[in-house]
């Protein structure tokens, strides 16, 4: 499935990549669990109301970057303009998923992929 992002979303995207060189990381979202996935859940951000995104200031390392600041691996499938490897982190932003309004959220737990109400 194609996933739409907001306008907001491609906007920081984009901004970031020219002004700092650096990618921007869309996170993929976490399926829901199969009993889950019904139409009252958006398929679009699998019931989140959001997507992820992740901007990094440094990058792409071979080793994780040593000293404290968050980082993340990109395996460099999907953006092939960003090579594989070690990132470090700026910050993560939520962005409001624009095909949600019309369904109920789902909140989940990420570690577990439970869906809570
Ligand atoms: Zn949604």
């Amino acid at each position: 499935m194609k996933i739409k992002y907001s306008d907001r979303l491609k906007n920081a995207v984009k901004h970031w990549e020219q002004s700092k060189k650096k990618p921007a990381f869309i996170r993929e979202m976490a399926q829901l669990p199969k009993r889950e996935q019904s139409e009252s859940y958006c398929k679009n951000c699998a019931g989140m109301g959001v997507h992820y995104v992740t901007f990094t200031n440094g990058g792409a390392f071979q080793s994780p970057p040593s000293g404290n600041a968050p980082t993340l691996y990109w395996d460099g499938k999907d953006k092939s303009q960003w090579r594989e490897g070690w990132y470090s982190v700026d910050n993560s932003e939520a962005y409001e998923c624009p095909t949600c309004q019309k369904y109920e959220r789902a909140t989940i737990d990420m570690d577990t992929g439970e869906v809570l109400r």
